[in-house]
């Protein structure tokens, strides 16, 4: 405005006083037009030039009536609303435009909850996918082979599975880099959508955080902040922390708990997307202590589960005999329990309170209310898919980095 009022005001011509009276001289936009108003536009130019500058051209028989300057403020009101509702000039429209459709009011809300059970043909039509891209995200999905136009059915015909939401606790300690990359190295192998969640105690590792970016697999790397004297088991309150961010982004899915050092067939994963509500299936394990390996999970008839394996005659209490590696949910029951006729809406969480062994089983009760509401993969339960193993070094210095700083022990071979 500050410009405008300078433009428009009659003692602007002091500008001729710094000596610019030459052709050149800077000459305003509204100068000019009143300077060439001056034979053409002369009624345009007297009218405007009374409603703005009457004050100074008749000083002297200075008197306003009121209807003047109710004029002159509905004069000033219209240009001013006109100047206002323009459209810019061409160069700042996109800029505006852009600017516009950030704080537009019209929101265009995209729905939360992404549903991934829509054919990669209703995919094509309501994105307009060109052919080309189509085969490339297909190639990339492992739907077909190579780019071929002739696989183009397959390719529109091809419904991606459920995805997978992996959860994996973990800690610093010597073999942690060994267990993340074989883990992460099934999962890779596993057909998207696959997202894994791996969760830290306090804070995130560097070194977590590079094993992550470069596995080239989609992942959230989430920390469990809890001060230490509050916690017993610490895998439980990192798993926690996953399910409150699922419950929370309402991620849509098959939650499975995948610690770290366990042992996963590329099988699981592709079975386990059959699952509906709640899926469970016979795990190996190695006895602790003892040199034996025993099953743990269930008995089934085709998909329905008629009883559970476990030796462990201390655990009999239990009420479902399942390893927290030996089942898998989806995620809805966490952030939509009425669909699944939940009795309550208590958030479903691992409890840090039970006794060491009842984890999986007061968990699972809390999603099932008995074996009519599970289904066993795959059919008969009869193939063991992953094992849990005892293999731990908590013992073992970590070198931080995982870089050694002198050489690796080396045996020379003598000549
Ligand atoms: N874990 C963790 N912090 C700990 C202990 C364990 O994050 O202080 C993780 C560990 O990396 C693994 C899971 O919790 O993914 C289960 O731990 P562990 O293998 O020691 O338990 P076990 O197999 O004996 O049940
Ligand atoms: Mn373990």
């Amino acid at each position: 405005m500050a410009s405008i009022r300078r433009t428009l005001s009659p003692y602007s011509d002091r500008s001729y006083q710094n000596g610019a009276n030459t052709p050149f001289s800077p000459q305003s936009p509204s100068q000019k037009l009143f300077s060439q108003g001056r034979t053409t536009f002369s009624p345009l130019r007297r009218f405007v030039a009374g409603v703005f500058f009457r004050k100074h051209q008749t000083r002297k028989n200075f008197q306003l009536s009121w209807k003047k300057s109710h004029l002159r403020c509905f004069v000033c009101f219209f240009l001013g609303f006109m100047l206002g509702m323009a459209p810019f000039n061409s160069d700042f429209s996109e800029f505006r435009q852009e600017d516009f459709r950030k704080s537009d009011f019209s929101f265009e809300m995209k729905p939360e909850v992404v549903s991934v059970q829509k054919s990669a043909g209703d995919l094509a039509s309501a994105e307009n996918l060109k052919e080309n891209d189509l085969l490339v995200g297909a190639v990339e999905l492992g739907v077909v082979e190579k780019i071929d136009k002739t696989d183009m059915k397959k390719v529109l015909d091809f419904v991606p599975g459920k995805q997978l939401i992996v959860v994996s606790p973990t800690y610093s300690r010597a073999i942690q880099a060994y267990y993340l990359n074989r883990l992460g190295q099934v999962l890779r192998l596993v057909k998207r959508p696959v997202l894994w969640i791996v969760v830290e105690m306090n804070e995130a590792s560097v070194e977590t955080a590079e094993i992550l970016r470069n596995m080239g697999i989609i992942h959230r790397h989430l920390v469990c902040v809890k001060s230490n004297t509050d916690v017993k088991d610490r895998g439980v309150h990192q798993r926690n922390t996953a399910l409150e961010h699922i419950e929370r982004h309402r991620l849509d899915g098959l939650v499975y708990f995948a610690d770290d050092d366990n042992i996963y067939s590329l099988e699981l994963f592709e079975n386990m997307r059959d699952i509906s509500r709640f899926g469970t299936w016979p795990v190996g394990m190695l006895a602790q202590s003892k040199n034996k390996a025993i099953l743990e999970g269930p008995v089934c008839n085709g998909s329905q589960v008629i009883g559970w394996h476990t030796n462990e005659k201390s655990k009999r209490l239990r009420r479902f005999h399942v390893d927290m590696s030996g089942f898998a949910f989806n995620s809805s029951i966490l952030w939509d329990p009425k669909i699944w006729h939940r009795p309550t809406s208590n958030p479903i969480r691992q409890l840090d309170t039970v006794k060491e062994g009842f984890q999986e089983t007061t968990f699972i009760e809390q999603i099932v209310e008995n074996e009519s509401q599970m289904e066993g993969i795959p059919l008969g339960c009869n193939r063991i898919m992953n094992w849990h193993l005892h293999l731990e070094a908590r013992g073992l210095a970590y070198p931080k980095g995982w870089v050694l700083p002198k050489n690796l022990d080396v045996v020379m071979p003598s000549k």
